[in-house]
């Protein structure tokens, strides 16, 4: 069912809010202690705010876009009066004074808050192993990984038990869960969302946006969230353009490009590049026009990456030092002593080793080696794309290099997990907006597709993702 599908039901009384709301309750209640999805379920504020809206639609009150239709938050977007802990031991009982703009803009347009999903601690991570409050399963395998780091926000939506949800991207941590659990998930531009009260992780990469079940969905959750924010000044005032009218325009003569470079890597699996290969052969028979594409510095991404978002990790991370907010060590001890406590004690393994790196990466006589120079090479990857819009209108990748991996596998090996964000980081350093889309199912897992766009045209990604979805559900 979308949204549309929904707000139909809801308004000829077929269905109440508060029966879409219960019913996902249940679920929850039922499958999510051997999933772990949600760190805090919201039972009791989202059946009376749905209560609000039943009542509304029987006074005959007009309803908002997303009115009466549970959605799941990521646990690194602040919730007034909600706990918001990051996934972390630091902030495990942090209850944010102040709501973030997204997650107002989605109250504000009827959404139901049905709960806050699990996470890799801080965001940094691929797999949701790195939560403190332990990992979250696949709904597809319970033996694989969901993707992070916003597994929880995927598998949620993957395993039903909400309509929609919000994550956050700062290297693929929406597209690789959403390739890895079968759903959609967006990064939009840098810019087009606002970040107030996101908790910083590296601040020129993080953006926040949807999971959905199809594509329709996501466009209508980014409608909603979009737009210039006074109190973020990264945002950009560019008119937010109606996504919903985009999603039936046709693709012919589309300019579809296949970066070489990321077809050739060694660590794509096979049937991963088969079945992408394969839907661009379907677009060309449709009408698209395909066009092969070299991104030489392309593969440069992780290292690039690996440099520059530990390093505003280590700046952003600084403020938990247990004196203003957050876990704090209660021995006696001096200031500093309690300070280092707090974080060692605080901060789990994975956060520690992006706080080393980054202060080290900044540290001087090193920032010019290291964090200038991937500042450099991150500029040249933008050049490379900058070039090939030149040429085309979207790119197609896959989004991850392989299905969904076993809980462990990765994680005592950093390297191997960095790499499964190869395909994705490169949109993240340029800013760019980027889809992944469900393609096929392999072995019982899913395969996603990566559609990546020039600056603010997430509407070429909405025409180009409804038309596939269109060929996958004839
Ligand atoms: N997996 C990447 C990392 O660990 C990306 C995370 C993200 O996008 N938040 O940094």
């Amino acid at each position: 069912m979308t949204f549309a599908d929904l707000r139909q039901k809801l308004k000829s009384g077929e269905v109440s809010s508060k029966e879409l709301v219960q019913e996902k309750i249940n679920r929850i209640k039922d499958i999510d202690p051997t999933l772990n999805s949600f760190l805090t379920i919201n039972t009791e504020n989202a059946l009376s705010a749905a209560e609000k809206i039943d009542k509304q639609i029987a006074s005959g009150e007009s309803l908002s876009v997303l009115s009466g239709i549970p959605l799941a938050i990521k646990d690194n977007l602040c919730t007034k009066g909600i706990k918001t802990t990051c996934a972390s031991k630091i902030l495990a009982n942090f209850v944010p004074p102040y709501e973030s703009t997204v997650t107002k803009k989605l109250l504000k347009a009827g959404a139901i808050m049905i709960g806050k999903t699990n996470m890799d601690e801080f965001a940094m991570g691929s797999s949701t192993e790195t939560s403190a409050f332990g990992p979250t399963l696949n709904p597809w395998n319970i033996t694989k990984v969901p993707g992070g780091s916003s597994g929880g926000s995927a598998a949620s939506v993957a395993a039903g038990l909400c309509y929609g949800s919000l994550g956050s991207d700062t290297g693929g941590s929406i597209r690789q869960p959403a390739s890895f659990c079968g759903v959609v998930g967006m990064k939009p531009t840098y810019g087009r969302v606002s970040r107030w009260g996101l908790i910083a992780f590296a601040s020129s990469l993080d953006q926040v946006s949807p999971f959905a079940n199809n594509v329709s969905d996501a466009a209508e959750i980014l409608q909603v969230i979009s737009g210039k924010d006074e109190l973020d000044s990264t945002t950009v005032d560019i008119p937010v353009p109606n996504y919903l009218e985009t999603l039936s325009k046709s693709i012919k003569g589309m300019k579809i490009g296949l970066i070489d470079n990321c077809f050739d890597h060694e660590g794509l699996a096979t049937d991963v590049k088969e079945s992408v290969l394969s839907s661009a052969s379907l677009l060309e028979n449709l009408g698209a026009e395909i066009v092969n594409i070299s991104c030489p510095r392309f593969n440069d991404g992780i290292a690039t990456y690996y440099v520059i978002a530990p390093s505003e990790a280590s700046a952003n991370l600084a403020r938990y030092d247990g004196v203003k907010y957050g876990f704090r060590s209660e021995e006696e001890q001096s200031l500093i002593e309690m300070t280092s406590k707090s974080r060692a004690l605080g901060f789990g393994s994975e956060v520690k080793r992006r706080i080393l790196i980054g202060t080290y990466a900044l540290s001087a006589g090193y920032a010019d080696a290291y964090y200038k120079k991937a500042q450099q090479v991150r500029t040249l990857i933008r050049r490379d794309f900058d070039n090939a819009f030149k040429k085309v209108d979207v790119l197609l990748a896959p989004t991850s290099p392989t299905t969904a991996f076993s809980y462990g596998q990765n994680l005592d090996n950093p390297i191997a997990m960095y790499l499964s964000d190869l395909l994705t980081i490169p949109a993240n350093l340029a800013g760019l907006p980027a889809i992944n889309l469900p393609l096929s199912i392999i072995n019982g897992l899913p395969i996603g597709i990566q559609i990546c766009a020039n600056y603010f045209e997430e509407n070429k990604l909405f025409a180009l993702s409804q038309f596939l979805e269109n060929q996958f559900i004839n």
